[in-house]
């Protein structure tokens, strides 16, 4: 027998009751590729969009083994316990390139998940990092719909993911651990450059000394390095996921900095600002899609191609005369 076809309404509600299994069934409309279910998913977005946009958002990326899922256990469980409703989303594109998530498969963050204040919702699979952010995005509208007042989004320092998780996010934080390869230091200072906060992780045992002078190190760096957020100095912290301290502390610097910049309307420029960002993204790679599916374009292309090969003309006037077969077919 087929299962009843779900409406707009069926969705709505059911995220707007914080129903579990109808908050799941809408992240999976709104993560599918397939055609049919896009306009279903946009229209449940655009119904539920007013009551979108009152959570925390918070980023935090660090390392493999850094100690991220163990902190986000921490943390999360800690605003839990205070009456918060916190979302955990994974922005993970790795998983594509090697068909293995860096993420990882294992069960992650095995206590939050069975938490019923907490919502843990592994990476959206398939597609380009554009794709993974776009499906991360709308799962964030829709968990703040259903109430999660608190939405942390986990990557890995891979290619171009943290500056897109900076890009969704009001909070933007930095796990590190002491004593990583050198391979390492590149990185690292590219991170820095967009972090709100550094919370050196494992500073607990024998590792406490290391990493209390690796803090004093970060905060000279951070020093001298443009701020992350207009009008709020980025600090190095330590933190012990594993001994849930410094768990309070961190807490601490993402009201601080809330309520700082939305005092000095920081907040909701950048709000605005991810926004339009996000259309221009949209945009660009719409409209790169409709070029490249153009009959007209597909037929003419590997001539052009077959052309700057040979050398018999240039990159750019092809380019112009594509663009001009484009524009009149
Ligand atoms: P992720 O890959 O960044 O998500 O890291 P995990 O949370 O999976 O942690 C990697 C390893 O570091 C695990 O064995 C954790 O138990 C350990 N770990 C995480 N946080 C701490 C910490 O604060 N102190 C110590 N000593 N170990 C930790």
């Amino acid at each position: 027998r087929r299962k009843k076809q779900l409406q707009v309404g069926d969705y709505v509600n059911g995220v707007l009751e914080n129903n579990r299994t109808m908050l799941a069934r809408t992240i999976t409309l709104v993560e599918s590729n397939a055609e049919k279910h896009f306009q279903l998913g946009q229209n449940v977005i655009s119904e539920l969009l007013p009551h979108t946009g009152k959570s925390i958002r918070i980023g935090i990326t660090g390392v493999p083994g850094a100690g991220k899922s163990t902190l986000i256990e921490a943390l999360g469980t800690h605003l839990c316990d205070r009456g918060h409703k916190v979302a955990v989303l994974a922005v993970d594109p790795s998983s594509q390139v090697s068909k293995g998530s860096i993420l990882g498969d294992k069960t992650r963050m095995e206590q939050l998940t069975k938490n019923k204040n907490a919502f843990v919702r592994p990476t959206p699979s398939g597609g380009t990092l554009g794709g993974v952010a776009r499906k991360s995005r709308e799962t964030m509208l829709v968990c703040e719909a259903a109430g999660y007042d608190v939405i942390i989004v986990e990557t890995v320092g891979v290619g171009q993911s943290e500056t897109t998780v900076r890009s969704m996010v009001d909070f933007f934080l930095v796990v590190m651990i002491t004593g990583a390869g050198d391979e390492l230091q590149g990185m690292k200072k590219g991170v820095l450059e967009i972090a709100d906060a550094i919370f050196i992780n494992k500073a607990d045992g024998d590792n406490k000394i290391k990493a209390l002078a690796a803090k004093e190190e970060y905060n000279q760096i951070l020093h001298y390095l443009p701020p992350a957020t207009k009008g709020w100095e980025t600090k190095a912290h330590t933190c012990s996921a594993l001994e849930k301290e410094g768990i309070d502390t961190m807490w601490d610097v993402v009201n601080n900095y809330i309520s700082h910049t939305k005092q000095k309307n920081i907040f909701y420029e950048r709000r605005k600002e991810q926004l339009f960002l996000w259309l221009n993204e949209t945009l660009q790679s719409q409209l790169l899609n409709r070029f490249y599916d153009h009959p007209t374009i597909k037929s003419s292309l590997p001539t052009y191609k077959a052309e700057i090969e040979a050398g018999t003309t240039t990159v750019t006037l092809a380019a112009q005369k594509l663009l001009e077969d484009y524009d009149t077919s």
